[in-house]
């Protein structure tokens, strides 16, 4: 894995930061001893991986890709990632993000933008961009990613690799740093089903030391991966395959959705409403909760503080101003926004509402069918510099994945072919909470 950093890193930038070569070798080395002498085993004994840059890591740099924690050393490790220790994982290093995640191209970064391995002309897709690219490129088996709206789905999808974000509560958001709190899920981005399987098995545990975290009565994913979709009742939302869906897209993924079909899984269209509204609540949700969460970052408690400063107000805004990104900026003056008295309610509040309409809609279409399918993204990856100009169109990239979130769901992006470029296209499987065995099932059987 560190060769394959050193040999590739200069072109694809997956990481913010490489792990110290000799620390690396020697936690290898007390990995082996552990498992010579029995005291470990597992699927994750000494295998190598990358962690998101938003993910706590005691003692190595954790940045969120920001100028603003851009020299913070956490003192203790995010739960998914002690979780990760135990079962013997060797840490490679820190994968480049969109800044504190806002983004679906790993372009937002202070630290300059990941390459599409496929492509180094194209995005890898965001935020979890680093981490994708990461696995595609082969400079480690797996990475953790986080997905608020996607994050984890998309760049999989733009990567040729898989990825899933579980159930809301499935894996401690303990140690990472928040965006939106009520969105925000860890969760495994790897070369294939199995593997991820076997990974979220190890990072998800209920955890007291986050409120949402839930107690879930099996964690045996694994055992769901048969390959066998017999009778499985799959719900196709007409509303995934209409305007602004790249036609090469959508032939990868019916064509997916056809070979599950000749596997014995029963296919269905349906309509999904509300699709169209999933942009603006999530936005509106996701930017409310982020203008809350990074009001910490003050230049008082971490990292980054401005050089010269006359008192404390002009120290706040200084080290505010030239501590966040464009994009970080857009998202906090959009969320104090729809916060303030006199727009709560118009705003605010309505995307609670809304919420909580596709929660119903999602809750109605689970009482017929078992899993829904469509794709993750309605694009292969962009070029460089394509999305930056126009955020609009880049949050409209986000349809297929939000609204997944809003309603605590579980997603998988499982690679279905390519565009006529040889860009990677990807199969989205969603299932009801707490039912990734199903998830993992089908996408296995696929595979
Ligand atoms: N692209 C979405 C956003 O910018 C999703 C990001 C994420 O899942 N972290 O908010």
């Amino acid at each position: 894995s560190l060769a394959a950093i050193e040999m590739r890193e200069g072109e694809i930038h997956s990481f913010v930061t490489v792990a110290d070569r000799e620390a690396v070798l020697e936690r290898a080395d007390e990995v082996q001893k552990q498992i010579d002498s029995g005291l470990l085993d597992g699927p994750l004994a000494g295998v190598p991986v990358a962690i998101k840059d938003n993910m706590c890591t005691e003692g190595l740099l954790t940045t969120c890709s920001s100028k603003i924690l851009g020299n913070f050393k956490p003192t203790y490790s995010a739960e998914a990632v002690l979780n990760l220790e135990k079962a013997g994982a060797v840490i490679v290093g820190k994968t480049n993000m969109d800044e504190f995640a806002m983004g679906s191209t790993t372009e937002t970064s202070y630290f300059g933008v990941t390459r599409n391995p496929w492509n180094t002309e194209h995005v890898p897709g965001g935020s979890s961009g680093g981490s994708c690219a990461a696995v595609a490129a082969e400079e480690c088996p797996y990475a953790l990613g986080s997905d608020t709206g996607g994050s984890i789905r998309q760049p999989s999808s733009f990567c040729g690799v898989t990825g899933i974000k579980p159930t809301y509560g499935t894996v401690s958001r303990y140690g990472l740093i928040a965006y939106g709190s009520s969105l925000d899920q860890i969760g495994p981005i790897a070369k294939d089903v199995s593997d991820c399987a076997a990974i979220l098995e190890v990072i998800a545990s209920h955890d007291k030391k986050d409120s949402t975290s839930v107690a879930r009565e099996d964690y045996r994913f694994s055992e769901a991966l048969v390959d066998d979709v017999k009778g499985m009742k799959i719900g196709i939302p007409r509303d995934y395959f209409g305007e602004g869906l790249d036609s090469e897209v959508k032939e990868a993924v019916l064509k997916a959705a056809k070979a599950l079909e000749a596997k014995g899984a029963v296919l269905e269209e349906f309509d999904l409403s509300l699709v169209e509204y999933a942009i603006p609540a999530y936005y509106i949700i996701a930017s409310a909760e982020a203008s809350s969460n990074l009001a910490r970052f003050d230049g008082v408690k971490y990292a980054y503080r401005t050089e010269d400063y006359a008192g404390l107000h002009q120290m706040y805004k200084k080290t505010r101003s030239e501590g966040f990104g464009e994009e970080v900026k857009r998202r906090i003056m959009l969320g104090s926004f729809v916060l303030s008295s006199g727009y709560y309610d118009a705003y605010y509040l309505k995307a609670l509402r809304t919420k909580a309409l596709i929660k119903k809609a999602f809750d109605k279409a689970f009482e017929k069918y078992d899993l829904i399918l469509g794709p993750a993204a309605p694009t292969t990856a962009p070029r460089l510099g394509e999305s930056l100009s126009d955020p609009i169109k880049m949050y409209l990239g986000d349809i297929y994945t939000i609204s997944v979130n809003l309603a605590g769901l579980p997603g998988i992006s499982v690679p279905c072919g390519a565009d006529k470029n040889g860009l990677p296209v990807g199969m989205q499987l969603i299932g009801d909470c707490f039912q990734e065995k199903k998830l993992f099932r089908a996408a296995y059987a696929y595979e």
